[in-house]
């Protein structure tokens, strides 16, 4: 078990596959981003001996993330691989754009995928374009039904919303989509990262106004749970609904008191908060030969270390890397 010094069981990793993506949302990466060379990122039997030694340290929760984790070449082979180390219990995810998911959400489940969290900021096609740079919004809604077909269960859609892109007509229609379909739509706060952070905190959409906005289109949100936040978002009801939906306020209502999370960056880098810059390296070790037992003592050690909360309360903002480096 890995083991923090507040008494926080972290046993979830989300591993970044990779730092590419195939496409540029405005909050994320720029147009012109620059990409590692592929020989300083994490190779395919580096990420199965990390596995190893993370399930053996009791992470049983592993989520695949980038970039875009589905650009990864070996992506179903690999997750054949890491569903053999972690057993048939463990639980496996992706968070995936879904643009190649027509093609890979069958295989991918029978590789031993869990489930996947799909990220969908405008059902518009213009309102796609200026979001992610890329037109490639039917490709995106053909993936959604593939992962449903696939038995990736449940969908979640996930969907970071910016002030001036998608604010207005956007969240109400995909707030929409949690009726017929038995969908977890999240709308998620923008977080400040790198050289984007300005931009992301002036375009930030709180909580309450989306609950007033989506209210006033589509009628009165039922909490569930009386209102508590449920692992990392509070969720609503919309009458008569098939799915429901949910907010996911990390910067105005941080949920760090319950966070079990660790992430491993492209680049084998250990990093125990998301909104933090400090990372402990773990490629250079592995590299340089170390064995399980050693790499699990610096794991562990980086795991008690890891801190107790983000700090932009303070205007403690993470400058080293944009989202798609560290793994969202
Ligand atoms: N490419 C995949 C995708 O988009 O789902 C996985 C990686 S992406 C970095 C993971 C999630 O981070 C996406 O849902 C994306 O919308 C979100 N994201 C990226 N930059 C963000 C930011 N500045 N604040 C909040 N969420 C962000
Ligand atoms: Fe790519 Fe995901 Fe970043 Fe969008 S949010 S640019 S899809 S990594």
């Amino acid at each position: 078990m890995a083991v923090d010094r507040f008494g926080r069981n972290i046993h979830y990793l989300r591993i970044s596959l990779t730092d590419r993506c195939n496409l540029r949302c405005v909050y994320c990466m720029p147009e012109n981003m620059s990409f590692e060379p592929t020989a300083h990122l994490l190779q395919y039997d580096e990420i199965l001996t990390l596995m190893r030694v993370f399930v053996d340290l009791g992470f049983d929760k592993f989520r695949l993330t980038g970039g875009e984790p589905t650009v990864y070449p070996d992506i179903v082979d690999l997750v054949g691989e890491m569903r053999g180390i972690l057993g048939p219990e463990g639980r496996i995810a992706m968070t995936t754009n879904a643009v190649l998911l027509p093609n890979l959400a069958e295989p991918l489940a029978r590789a031993g995928l869990n489930r996947c969290n799909i990220s969908l900021d405008t059902l518009d096609r213009e309102r796609f374009k200026a979001i992610t740079r890329r037109d490639r919004v039917e490709d995106v809604f053909a993936g959604i039904r593939a992962a449903e077909e696939a038995g990736l269960l449940p969908v979640k859609i996930n969907t970071v919303v910016v002030r001036g892109f998608n604010d207005e007509q956007d969240v109400v229609d995909i707030a929409a989509l949690s009726i017929d379909n038995d969908w977890h739509v999240r709308f998620i706060e923008m977080m400040p990262f790198g050289e984007v952070a300005d931009f992301q905190q002036s375009q930030i959409v709180t909580e309450q106004e989306l609950i007033e906005r989506i209210e006033c289109a589509l009628g009165p949100l039922e909490p569930m749970y009386g209102g508590r936040v449920i692992g990392e978002a509070r969720l609503f009801r919309l009458a008569g609904s098939r799915g429901h939906l949910g907010f996911i306020s990390s910067v105005t209502q941080p949920f760090c008191a319950s966070c079990t999370r660790a992430r491993l960056t492209a680049d084998g880098r250990l990093r125990l908060c998301l909104l933090r810059d400090g990372e402990v390296d773990v490629l250079t070790p592995l590299r340089q030969g170390a064995t399980e037992t050693e790499l699990k003592a610096i794991i562990r050690d980086a795991v008690w270390h890891k801190p107790w909360g983000h700090g932009l309360q303070q205007n403690v903002i993470p400058v080293g890397r944009v989202m798609s480096q560290i793994g969202g």
